[in-house]
């Protein structure tokens, strides 16, 4: 089956019983991500954890106050 990345409209082929095609088929709403965006995506939660762990309370709200 074909399917469209959700972030970049890249069209990718799965395998029809892959376990994402199921996924796919089975919910309507499950986002498909391409190999690369997916990546990012992680990527940028994984950092957002890291800083977040060594961020202060007070030191975020001043951060979101300058934006
Ligand atoms: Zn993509």
């Amino acid at each position: 089956m074909q399917v469209k990345c959700t972030l970049c409209d890249r069209i990718d082929s799965l395998m029809d019983n892959s376990f994402q095609a199921k996924k796919l088929r089975n919910r309507r709403r499950y986002m498909y991500l391409c190999d690369n965006c997916y990546e990012r995506i992680d990527n940028k939660t994984k950092q957002r954890h890291a800083t977040g762990k060594f961020r202060l309370y007070k030191e975020k709200k001043r951060e979101d106050d300058f934006i």
